[in-house]
């Protein structure tokens, strides 16, 4: 029987990126009846919401989506679409895997990380304001139910994939009140789980960590602007944006994208890479049970790259179109 799954194709390189994964997923044998939906910068064009309540119903009903990113509309009062949707689904767990990717060229071999970045709160409340004309003022929120889920997920997801650390990345030495709160949070939960060991860092000297002894760290959990910008690092040390993996999980519903933006600049190229989106299409396989088809294409994209064919930003000069046409040909071999 098809599973069924939400399908937005995004703006700028999103529509190049969706075909070459929806070809390649076709192509493992994997029946998805997909169903599209719009959002994003189209809608506002027509007059209506970023995201119009008819897509975020779809996502909830169906449950998953696969998400091509999209660009954020510049200028007073604009709202993320991407923003938008974790919000009004209350996709409250983002999660990035970090591995190393056999084929594509990164000095951090054995790089193996998990990222769980919270989705709702923190510096991202967007409550701000000016407090006098020189002074900005910016609010953080950080809740212990919003830590407590978070941290559950992490420790969840560790012992259901045999991953042995969870570590609580923060900096309760200078935000005592709420990144204390986080710690806290997350040392109760950690009681909760003591076949997995728990591990704290302050953010700054994870990153010198992350990129020295990268092979200590396991799974992470992070509010969410240190989140942000420790992915982004991560998506760095994998070897770019162009193939780093993510997926936002809430209770009721699941949307899979990429790290990278809609890289507008590239728009209707066939030039970059559709492997983030693809590496985040195989998590969203993981997530129906479709694992054997996951680890098939995650095989024949590494032979793909191995072999050389592989976009400008991995140091090739395959099309987006032929590096679809070739991860696909393996799998129909
Ligand atoms: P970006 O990630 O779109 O692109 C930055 C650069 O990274 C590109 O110019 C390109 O050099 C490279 N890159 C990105 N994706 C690539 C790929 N698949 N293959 C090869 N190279 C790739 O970041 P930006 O230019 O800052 O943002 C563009 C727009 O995307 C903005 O409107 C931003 O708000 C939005 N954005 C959306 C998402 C999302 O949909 N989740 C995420 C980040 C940014």
């Amino acid at each position: 029987m098809a599973h069924k799954a939400c399908i937005i194709r995004g703006d700028g390189i999103g529509p190049e990126i969706s075909d070459a994964t929806e070809r390649i997923i076709a192509a493992s044998g994997v029946d998805i009846e997909w169903i599209p939906l719009d959002a994003g910068l189209k809608c506002v064009e027509a007059g209506e919401p970023i995201v119009p309540d008819r897509t975020l119903d779809k996502i909830a009903e169906v449950g998953v989506a696969l998400k091509a990113p999209m660009t954020t509309p510049i200028g007073k009062g604009s709202v993320s679409p991407n923003v938008t949707l974790r919000k009004r689904l209350d996709l409250f767990a983002c999660v990035r895997p970090a591995k190393s990717f056999p084929g594509v060229p990164t000095p951090f071999e054995g790089l193996d990380v998990v990222i769980f970045r919270e989705n709702t709160e923190d510096l991202y409340a967007q409550i701000e304001y000016m407090e006098t004309p020189a002074v900005a003022m910016s609010t953080k929120i950080i809740s212990e139910p919003g830590t407590e889920r978070i941290c559950r997920s992490a420790f969840e997801y560790a012992r259901a994939n045999g991953r042995k650390i969870v570590t609580c990345v923060h900096k309760a030495n200078i935000m005592k009140v709420s990144d204390g709160l986080f710690l806290r949070t997350f040392q109760r939960v950690a009681q909760d789980y003591p076949d997995i060991e728990s591990w704290d860092v302050i953010v700054d000297a994870l990153c010198m960590q992350l990129v020295t002894k990268w092979r200590q760290f396991d799974v992470l959990v992070l509010p969410n602007l240190y989140g942000d910008i420790v992915s982004d690092l991560a998506a760095g040390m994998m070897g770019g944006l162009g193939v780093a993996p993510g997926a936002n999980y809430g209770t009721h519903a699941a949307v899979f994208e990429a790290v990278h933006g809609s890289a507008p600049k590239y728009t209707g190229q066939n030039k970059v890479n559709p492997m983030a989106l693809l590496l985040s299409g195989t998590l969203m396989l993981r997530h129906l049970g479709e694992r054997k088809a996951a680890e098939d294409i995650e095989a024949a994209v590494s032979q793909t790259v191995s072999a050389g064919i592989k976009t400008y930003d991995l140091g090739g000069t395959a099309k987006t179109s032929e590096f679809a046409d070739a991860v696909c040909s393996l799998l129909k071999g």
